[in-house]
């Protein structure tokens, strides 16, 4: 495999690596907003509850029953959205792992450094085959795919396959520009 195909490799599995980091991290947070949601609202219902005056009258009695639906109800719906979060988090991590791992081996064949028998090359397109079949089932978005080829365009200064042009600013995207990079 010549040097152009292997820094080729190297761009794929770098955006595929980073959009899936990022993906791990933007998720993540929203459980981590859910962990704590769920422990202070509950603490701040009873904090609230306690100022009030307890009276017995039937209009305090409705509007207890109501609010105390009303919380299980957003409770369930919160736990609902973090479990697929959570799932969304862990299946992001460990796509980018391995991403990560195949950037990195052919960062090393790129640098002359690493293993370039036949056998192990293929070995590593073998798995990046793999990998891509299984990254079909998690969904890319557009906006992820642009992001992604416009960040390991940028890192290893390659210009865009469709544009031409290296983008400069991996963070400065916009949908009306190159649809591959979004530079
Ligand atoms: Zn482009």
């Amino acid at each position: 495999m010549n040097v152009a195909d292997i820094r080729f490799h190297a761009k794929d599995t770098l955006a595929l690596a980073h959009i899936f980091e990022v993906r791990a991290a933007k998720y993540g947070l929203w459980t981590t907003v859910v962990d704590v949601s769920t422990l202070a609202i509950p603490m701040l219902v009873g904090l609230i509850a306690m100022t009030y005056e307890l009276g017995a009258d039937w209009l305090k009695v409705v509007i207890g029953v109501a609010g105390t639906l009303l919380i299980v109800q957003a409770f369930l719906d919160l736990m609902s959205r973090a479990f697929k979060w959570r799932k969304t988090t862990k299946k992001a991590l460990a796509a980018s792992k391995s991403y990560v791992a195949l950037n990195n081996e052919w960062d090393r064949l790129g640098r002359g450094d690493g293993d370039s028998d036949s056998k192990h090359v293929e070995s590593l397109v073998a798995e990046e085959n793999r990998l891509s079949e299984k990254t079909v089932k998690l969904n890319l978005t557009p906006r992820e795919s642009r992001f992604g080829e416009r960040y390991a365009l940028h890192y290893y200064l390659m210009p865009c396959p469709q544009c031409k042009v290296v983008p400069k600013d991996p963070f400065a995207g916009r949908r009306d520009q190159c649809p591959s990079c979004g530079r």
